[in-house]
């Protein structure tokens, strides 16, 4: 049996030039650690009885490599999304355009003006970046653009309700997912929530009753990810804001996805755009930058020049800034909107807008490559909490494989991971949400999988 006096020391390890390999590619801090790790595991392997022999040097530098390996690999890593889910929530929302990344690259590569006033060389603010754009697009006075829109909600109440009584629908409470809840927020933002109506049922004169006493705020939240159907009524936003106004109280519509194109175009339903809650006079409008507009992740809060002036002066503006990286790829995405461009420019709106003919003719050249599978009908979904129980139509590639829970599991496991869903014992592949410059290395992880490994 051997002793764990056959065990080679450290610095015996150090010597051998497979060690100055790893140590050039990890650095030599970490090499150390991973040796003395690998050592340790034999050593108590030892003591256990559970090794008949020594391991080589090489055996034991082999073992050290891959715990380097693991100890150095990234947890956050690109996925193919093949699920036809748009925006998808878990796989990061909306991808990019190429110009937004650009953008962002170049914000972060060297210095920039972020907060540097070059027309008079003094301190300049970040918060003028977006500002013009988002003026200019949507007709509001002023704008201010934080890290989600989470945060926009709860600077909003902050700023402008705390310790004070915002109403709120009881239809509108929800949870958009991931924690966030309607009330939750309203309550961390030291606001009096005060619910109105019924869960299915809510009447303008609830709003009225409830305006007697004062109140800081008005609120309105879209429900995102639920649909409210059947005996189900409440007052349009205009009849709101003309109600909460006969009491000189301003309205704030939480639009979550906060679509700046009309959706109906794509045929699917309207979800409410940024101009018309404006238009409506809702007095602040809040709005993620992930979901429908399509650039990075931020909260964006338009609305009247005061009530913005109330938002940035607050603390907490200054604790859920956007950085500049977002800056740069949300303007970038904006100029797409102003200058006409956004349809072809931005990924998400031309998934949406892929016409069916279009998405079958990659599903079928998918099939053609691979040598086997079935283009059939489904349906792709918006998803981002915006146009609930909505979908379009899509075509799929269906594949028939031995198991298709392992088949998935195996298609999450490969190097760039593939996301696909399952339907009646097939794996189903929808074109619509695979970025152009994906697909070949998605067919040939597909490829592997379907005729080395099923
Ligand atoms: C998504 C959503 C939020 C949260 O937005 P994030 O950008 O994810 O922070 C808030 N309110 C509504 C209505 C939403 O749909």
């Amino acid at each position: 049996m051997p002793t764990l006096r056959d065990l080679p020391a450290v610095d015996q390890l150090l010597q051998l030039p497979g060690s100055s390999q790893l140590m050039e590619r990890f650095g030599r801090p970490l090499t150390l650690q991973a040796i003395r790790a690998s050592l340790d595991d034999l050593r108590f392997q030892l003591k256990e009885h559970k090794l008949p022999s020594v391991p080589s040097n090489d055996q034991i530098l082999v073992k050290t490599e891959s715990l380097l390996v693991e100890w150095t690999k990234s947890t956050l890593v690109p996925v193919i999304n093949a699920s036809g889910v748009i925006l998808h929530t878990n796989l990061g929302r909306a991808p990019l355009s190429k110009a937004a990344l650009q953008a962002m690259a170049e914000a972060s590569r060297g210095f920039s003006n972020l907060e540097f006033d070059i027309e008079s060389g003094r301190r300049g603010s970040r918060l003028i970046h977006a500002e013009s754009l988002l003026r200019r697009l949507t007709g509001a006075e002023a704008a201010i653009v934080v890290n989600n829109n989470a945060s926009a909600v709860l600077l909003v109440l902050s700023a402008l309700a705390s310790k004070k009584r915002v109403i709120i629908s009881r239809s509108q409470l929800v949870e958009i997912g991931g924690g966030f809840r309607v009330p939750e927020v309203m309550k961390q933002s030291g606001a009096k929530l005060v619910e109105v109506g019924a869960t299915n049922k809510v009447h303008l004169s609830d709003y009225e009753e409830a305006l007697i006493e004062p109140a800081a705020l008005v609120m309105r939240a879209h429900r995102s990810n639920f649909k409210l159907v059947g005996f189900t009524d409440e007052p349009e936003l205009k009849s709101i804001v003309v109600l909460a106004h006969g009491f000189g109280v301003p309205v704030v519509d939480d639009l979550g996805s906060g679509a700046l194109v009309d959706t109906a175009k794509y045929g699917l339903a309207h979800e409410p755009t940024v101009q018309e809650s404006l238009a409506a006079g809702a007095d602040l409008v809040c709005f993620s930058g992930d979901k429908l507009l399509g650039g990075p992740q931020a909260g964006i809060i338009l609305g009247g020049a005061d009530l913005l002036a109330k938002i940035k002066k607050h603390p907490l503006a200054r604790a859920v800034r956007a950085d500049k990286t977002c800056l740069a790829g949300l303007i970038t995405t904006l100029l797409h909107y102003l200058k006409d461009e956004a349809e072809r420019e931005i990924p998400i709106l031309k998934m949406i807008s892929m016409r069916p003919e279009q998405v079958k003719g990659r599903a079928e050249a998918w099939a053609a490559q691979l040598g086997q599978g079935d283009v059939v009908q489904g349906e792709s979904t918006v998803g981002g909490g915006s146009l609930p129980g909505e979908s379009m139509p899509t075509w799929l590639l269906a594949l028939d494989v031995k198991s298709p829970d392992k088949f998935l599991k195996s298609l999450r496991k490969a190097e760039t991971p593939i996301i696909a869903r399952t339907a009646a014992n097939r794996i189903l592949l929808d074109p619509r949400t695979v970025l152009i410059d994906e697909e070949n290395m998605m067919l040939e992880c597909l490829k592997k999988e379907l005729y080395e490994n099923d």
